[in-house]
């Protein structure tokens, strides 16, 4: 297989090699071979990129709204003819298999980018004179962004950042995930093709501690938003402190899904199936199944029937298998938390150490059940980013209330019973950002983010535009 050499910047409207290389190799977890290299941006290149976007800020806030959605809407032509090219990068950087990058993965960026248009266009920015205190109020841009995004959903992170960033008038810097940063480097040519003004945004490669940090520190960035690990987002909390910047945190999850006796025949399945999902490399998974006990055995069966009829191949074979894991690490980790999960006492019902048998190489992990899980265990309390599922049993509707919200986290919950009431009122009580009752899937557009350790953003349709907004109040108007 070719290795592709994407090592050159969008900066300023142009690509642009690095100030000085520093390569890095990009892994296809599928065969554990180099599929591209990149360079690691330097502080000069992580200058230059802020200095075209605050050069640019002016204008583009300035910019008509007729000519941002026309622009955007070029955008949204140029995603839907090279969506298959889309589908491959993401299939080979991060190992989703081609079936599941295109309906999936690529897709999402495509309506990610129709929504926000639709928002965009029925967007207030609410300016209004508020005659009781004499004050003008309006709405403007936060100013330069940073956006640091992870690799698990490559394209739909970077559409939530810069299609609302673009809206709200920011001009922004995207740092992708140099795990999988092909998807972003394509995003770029697309609006580059898409004939944005120069300097509006701006793509960097770096990882963390150089380009992420220099971002998160930089006296002429005003945000930054941010979606990855608690880790990572309580480091770059840390370092936009000195600067002031607002930080928009889109963190990890270990979200519960509360199964009642009386749920429908498919509730086991559908919410195992949705954590082995991507490979279990989903914020929002449901990796802690609670199971009320009268239910309990026949759960845990069913979900052993879905580990075993969860096939695992190949990110370039056709078909609803699952791929691998990103990368050597997350497998590593995957595999200590597996050990733990055995060693701390709770019973391997499904899957365990190591790759699949029929596999040689590759970071692939065994679609894997825990039952008698307590929500004390490692395996309950981390967030495990694999296809690794812990059920644990409960008795009654309280007791399943206190296990959901005894985490650090607080993204995505989940209901499935056929009491409505019931489902209601438990929904208003579990402490997360979202929560989903019977399967009802998150609609495009609503706001998506976390309470707790799971973040403070909230993004997707006006809700993603208003984050970046400032507000201003201007006395003595009239
Ligand atoms: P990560 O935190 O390791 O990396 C994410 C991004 O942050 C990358 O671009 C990385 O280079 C950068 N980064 C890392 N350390 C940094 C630092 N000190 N300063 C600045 N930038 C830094 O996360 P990951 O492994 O790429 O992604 C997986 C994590 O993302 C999981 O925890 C997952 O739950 C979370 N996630 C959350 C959401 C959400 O919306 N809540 C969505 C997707 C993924």
């Amino acid at each position: 297989m070719t290795i592709q050499s994407k090592k050159k910047f969008y900066i300023n409207g142009e690509w642009v090699y690095p100030n000085h290389f520093n390569d890095f190799e990009v892994i296809n977890p599928s065969n554990e071979e180099v599929c591209a290299i990149i360079s690691l941006g330097s502080q000069k290149d992580t200058d230059a990129a802020v200095k075209s976007a605050k050069n640019s800020f002016l204008s583009w806030w300035k910019t008509p709204k007729e000519k941002k959605l026309e622009l955007l809407n070029n955008l949204l032509d140029i995603y839907i003819a090279r969506s298959k090219e889309m589908a491959n990068v993401i299939s080979i950087e991060m190992g989703a298999p081609i079936d599941w990058a295109t309906n999936q993965q690529s897709k999402s960026g495509e309506e990610h980018i129709e929504t926000f248009i639709k928002k965009f266009n029925e967007f207030d920015f609410d300016n209004y004179y508020d005659e009781e205190v004499g004050n003008y109020i309006t709405r403007e841009p936060i100013g330069v962004c940073a956006l640091i995004t992870p690799w698990n959903w490559p394209i739909n992170q970077i559409a939530l950042k810069v299609l609302p960033a673009f809206a709200a008038g920011c001009t922004m810097i995207l740092k992708p995930s140099e795990i999988a940063p092909l998807s972003g480097i394509l995003f770029a040519e697309m609006i580059h093709e898409a004939g944005f003004p120069k300097g509006v945004f701006n793509l960097v490669n770096g990882d963390g501690a150089g380009v992420g940090t220099q971002l998160s520190t930089h006296h002429d960035i005003d945000m930054v938003s941010f979606t990855g690990s608690t880790r990572a987002g309580k480091l770059i909390t840390k370092n936009a402190a000195d600067t002031i910047k607002r930080v928009s945190l889109e963190l990890g999850g270990k979200g519960a899904n509360i199964v009642f006796a009386d749920a429908d025949d498919n509730a086991i399945s559908r919410g195992v199936s949705r954590v082995f999902n991507n490979s279990g490399q989903s914020c929002n998974a449901p990796t802690r199944l609670l199971v009320e006990k009268s239910i309990y055995e026949k759960a845990v069966e069913e979900a052993i029937e879905v580990a075993k009829n969860t096939h695992v191949d190949l990110s370039n074979k056709v078909g609803n298998h699952i791929g691998p894991v990103v990368s050597k690490i997350q497998y590593d980790k995957i595999q200590r938390f597996i050990k733990e999960g055995i060693e701390e006492g709770a019973n391997l019902a499904a899957g365990g150490p190591n790759r699949p048998v029929h596999l040689k190489k590759g970071y692939f992990v065994k679609p894997t059940v825990f039952s008698d899980v307590n929500n004390e265990m490692t395996i309950a309390k981390e967030e495990i980013f694999g296809p690794v599922i812990s059920i644990i049993p409960f008795t009654s509707e309280e007791e399943a209330i206190k296990i959901t919200n005894d985490t650090s986290y607080g993204l995505t919950n989940y209901i499935q019973t056929t009491d409505k009431a019931k489902a209601q009122r438990v929904a208003r009580q579990l402490r997360s950002g979202m929560v989903e009752i019977n399967g009802k899937g998150f609609a495009k557009g609503s706001p998506f983010g976390g309470f707790k350790q799971s973040g403070n953003g909230r993004e997707g349709g006006s809700w993603g535009i208003e984050d970046f907004l400032e507000v201003k109040s201007i006395s003595g108007w009239k």
